[in-house]
């Protein structure tokens, strides 16, 4: 018979997001809400560029721009910058704000 999984035990595994708000909190409090600084294409668009905004993602390897929502916490949409290869948080700015000097700027 296995022992029971402490609390603590889990914890110490668990990947923390630092909430710009609230500090850092356990990762299944937050939720991911897409690439971040995507421009929204203009209502007129053809169905193939609106295909390409709601379905393409560019999968970065390395620093990627992302909103996430502290879903479970203080409710508050921001932006960060995660390496999508080691998790590692590099960065963590408003909505309203522009990406630090750490990342190349997305093209359209
Ligand atoms: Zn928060």
């Amino acid at each position: 018979m296995k022992p029971p999984l402490l609390a603590s035990r889990i914890e110490a595994t668990m990947h923390l997001i630092p909430c710009p708000y609230c500090g850092p909190r356990a990762e299944w409090e937050f939720q991911w809400g897409g690439e971040a600084h995507r421009p929204r294409p203009d209502l007129s668009a053809d169905d193939a560029t609106w295909a390409q905004y709601l379905f393409e993602r560019r999968n970065t390897r390395g620093p990627a721009l992302e909103r996430w929502v502290h879903r479970y916490g203080c409710g508050q949409w921001f932006h960060l910058v995660r390496d999508t290869v080691s998790h590692e948080v590099l960065a963590v700015y408003g909505v309203e704000d522009r990406p630090p000097d750490l990342v190349v700027e997305p093209t359209p």
